[in-house]
């Protein structure tokens, strides 16, 4: 693996020597569910598409690149990737959590979840004393969302893998929020990454994707066992869309960031916003943790406004922003977390974090960053 990230996102090693029919330079979408067998007990390598499919395989070889692992399943979505992670854990099986994970998370894990026998803790991962008073004798992983979502509270990889380790653990880390351009898990001995790739890796708002990333050899063969069993699949054509999409990761990632920053400190000057909450601030509590796991803070900024009015006044002017879920995209989206993302989290749990009426969550597209500062700008300051 010798090309740097930005290479490894457009080219693989040999492309030339191993290429695609024709010479297409692009990965060809193998819409096809099935493969012949050229003889009795022979195979193509492929079989059937719901195992494995070529324009998907590319595509789990390009992430297992970019994440440092030894493998990695797409799966339909990033609750797919979840849903194929649990089916890893066995009824009785105690999971620690941080408590503000991904509101998608937590309603699969307080309903399927516990259904298949598991249950779980939610604490505070930034803290890891709580972390490890959390632990049980049946725990069997601790599954960390850093930043989290959507207060931004960092978690420090290198001591949830040090207690990872002293309590035999599996480490599972969902990187949605960073992207493996910025933040890789595996370096800091994460067994299991997980991913939305409807987000920053598919980029462009246009389709739902999951990945479920593993850096050891024994776990990565009970996953594809478990993913042609349960049916996570990603389709070919949504497999070229993130092939696409992952191409101009790096610089989408650099700009989004870049205009993140610029309206997060543009956001700290307004009088109607009481606490912006980015990472990429100094002055935020997990700066310096967050500085040396990573190497970025990406675009992704939660908002205090000073009332549920200033909120849905927003919300409900802006015009180039649009009001929508989900992050990543190229395009700029809002979401109200309350009503939204995490309206399925327990009402004690969300206002313990803070995930009031008042509160707004931005994701930063690539668009002219006075463009989008104007439209906050109007929403929030001009005249009714
Ligand atoms: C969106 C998201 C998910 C779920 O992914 P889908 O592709 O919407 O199924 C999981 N984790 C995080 C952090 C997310 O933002």
């Amino acid at each position: 693996m010798d090309y740097k990230f930005e290479t490894r996102c457009i080219h693989r090693e040999n492309e030339h020597e191993e290429g695609h029919p024709y010479g297409s330079v692009c990965t060809p979408i193998y819409q096809t569910a099935t493969f012949y067998h050229p003889g009795i007990g022979q195979t193509t390598g492929f079989n059937y598409t719901r195992e494995s499919n070529p324009t998907r395989t590319e595509l789990e070889d390009i992430v297992t690149s970019l994440e440092e692992a030894k493998d990695t399943v797409a799966c339909a979505n990033g609750m797919a990737a979840i849903v194929l992670c649990m089916e890893l854990f066995e009824s009785g099986d105690h999971i620690v959590c941080s408590e503000d994970l991904y509101g998608g998370s937590v309603r699969m894990f307080q309903t399927t979840g516990e259904k298949r026998g598991l249950t779980f803790t939610y604490v505070n991962t930034a803290d890891a004393a709580a972390t490890e008073a959390a632990i049980k004798s049946n725990t069997k992983a601790l599954y960390i969302e850093t930043p989290s979502n959507p207060t931004m509270q960092i978690t420090d990889l290198a001591k949830m893998k040090s207690l990872a380790d002293k309590y035999n653990l599996l480490l599972i880390v969902d990187n949605t929020f960073l992207s493996p351009y910025f933040q890789k898990p595996i370096r800091f001995g994460a067994d299991l990454v997980i991913h939305s790739g409807t987000k920053f890796l598919g980029g462009h708002n246009d389709t739902l994707a999951g990945f479920l990333s593993t850096s050891r050899e024994d776990l990565a063969a009970k996953i594809r066992y478990l993913y042609k069993t349960v049916g996570s699949c990603l389709a070919p054509f949504d497999s070229y869309l993130l092939i696409r999409g992952i191409k101009t990761l790096p610089i989408r990632m650099e700009r989004q960031q870049e205009n993140a920053l610029a309206i997060a400190k543009w956001l700290q000057t307004q009088k109607k916003i009481k606490q912006v909450y980015y990472i990429g601030l100094e002055d935020h509590p997990g700066y310096e943790i967050n500085k040396k796991q990573t190497t970025g803070f990406g675009s992704m900024i939660s908002i205090r406004t000073d009332s549920e009015a200033t909120a849905r006044r927003v919300l409900e002017r802006i015009r180039l922003i649009t009001y929508a879920e989900s992050l990543g995209g190229v395009e700029s989206l809002m979401t109200y977390p309350m009503l939204q993302t995490h309206g399925d989290v327990p009402v004690e749990t969300r206002e313990r974090l803070g995930i009031t009426e008042d509160f707004l969550r931005f994701s930063v597209g690539i668009e002219n960053v006075d463009d989008l500062i104007a439209d906050l700008d109007q929403a929030l300051n001009g005249e009714d």
